[in-house]
């Protein structure tokens, strides 16, 4: 199964040879320092391992954060506090920094790289999505290693990602990637935040992410990047349940995917035994559910048994959706057990919901679909603990 031993010394190694697609989520702090800018030495030592896999047979995905600091370097904008306008033109001038330095360091192993900037509609719409997926799809038949970012420029906070993780896991799992390795300044997960808990302890395989393991994340995020590691398990969330493994591990030493063949300390989360396929892998990854559905007894049993959501079975409608917006369907104790695609705008669905199928056409005033949300809209959210 997983090529994962534990060694005697307690040490584990994890081999990346068997992945076929990998992408490689490269945080900020790795690439850029404040006060020299992009580390070109750490960046052509990825790049080396990167050629490796590629000589390997692997396809690889780089996504690449580093645009707005390497930005703030460049035109001497120091530490302050940066105005939404200010950081979206320090990302400006970064990004092409950053863009050139990545076809440099793989263009030195006779390696094409292609830049794609996205921006939130661009994975959350399922045309542009599409649109997406195909001209990544192309880069890759074209041998060309795609480096990827949001498109900060244009970015505002309604409208963006905001951290490359989920980014990455989005961008991976439309891309049907088996790896994803978040690179960052910390080498794996930990039973608490090891700055804040010197009594933590590294956790290397994580089978599937229970509310347990989330409440190890804390909320601390390091200097330059957005992240930490909650929104790392966000990230893997979307990942496994695709099908999708996800290494976390330290970007700080030299040829950090090199290291992990070496036995260098690393996370590894399982992918789900029952991935999300197609369709459903765009459902399941929505970053931001338009609304919630609280449901009863009943519908929850229903909706493990692979049935569609009727109004009857739903007690409380939250939020402001349209026809077709994702929704997260929530247990009554709240947990969230289910997305998806709504067949009614939020106005309807208050009315209908409690309603038996017969009900409906009369409050409504015309014969509508029986479901609230239908089976083939609908993913249920991992549940082979
Ligand atoms: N897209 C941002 C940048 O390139 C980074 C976001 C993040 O650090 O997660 O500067």
């Amino acid at each position: 199964m997983e090529s994962l031993t534990v060694m005697a010394t307690g040490m584990t190694t994890l081999s990346l040879k068997k992945y076929r697609r990998i992408a490689v989520k490269v945080g900020s702090a790795l690439l850029v320092d404040r006060s020299k800018g992009l580390k070109r030495d750490w960046l052509a030592s990825l790049a080396d391992d990167i050629g490796a896999l590629t000589e390997g047979g692997a396809e690889m995905l780089v996504v690449s954060s580093g645009a707005i600091a390497l930005g703030r370097t460049i035109l001497g904008l120091g530490r302050k506090a940066l105005k939404l306008e200010e950081s979206q033109a320090a990302a400006a001038v970064g990004q092409i920094a950053l863009a050139g330095a990545w076809s440099d360091a793989l263009g030195s192993h006779g390696l094409k790289s292609g830049q794609i900037l996205l921006t939130l509609g661009d994975t959350e719409e399922r045309r542009r999505y599409l649109n997406a997926r195909a001209t990544i799809s192309t880069l890759l038949k074209m041998k060309a290693v795609p480096v990827i970012n949001e498109n900060d420029t244009v970015a505002t906070s309604e409208i963006r990602y905001g951290d490359n993780d989920r980014l990455a896991a989005r961008v991976a799992t439309m891309m049907g990637a088996d790896l994803l390795v978040l690179l960052s300044d910390i080498d794996g997960l930990y039973t608490a935040p090891p700055a804040l808990d010197p009594k933590a302890t590294f956790i290397p395989l994580v089978a599937r992410i229970t509310p347990d393991i989330e409440a190890m994340a804390g909320a601390a995020a390091s200097e330059l990047s957005r992240g930490g590691m909650r929104t790392k398990l966000d990230a893997g969330k979307i990942a496994t349940a695709a099908g999708t493994a996800m290494i976390i591990t330290a970007g700080t030493r030299q040829s950090p995917l090199m290291a992990i063949e070496r036995g260098e300390r690393a996370t590894l989360f399982k992918p789900s035994n029952h991935p999300v396929k197609g369709y459903k892998t765009w459902i399941a990854g929505q970053l931001e559910p338009a609304g919630r559905l609280t449901v009863d007894e009943g519908a929850v049993k229903a909706l493990l048994s692979g049935k569609s959501l009727l109004p009857a079975g739903v007690k409380l409608v939250s939020g402001n959706f349209a026809r077709g917006d994702t929704v997260a369907i929530l247990s009554p104790d709240g947990r969230e057990i289910a997305r998806g695609l709504v067949a009614y705008d939020a106005a309807d669905a208050v009315r209908i919901a409690g309603l038996k199928t017969a009900e409906i056409e009369a409050v409504l005033g015309y014969e509508a679909r029986s479901a609230m949300i239908h089976r083939d809209d609908l993913v249920v959210s991992d549940v082979d603990a």
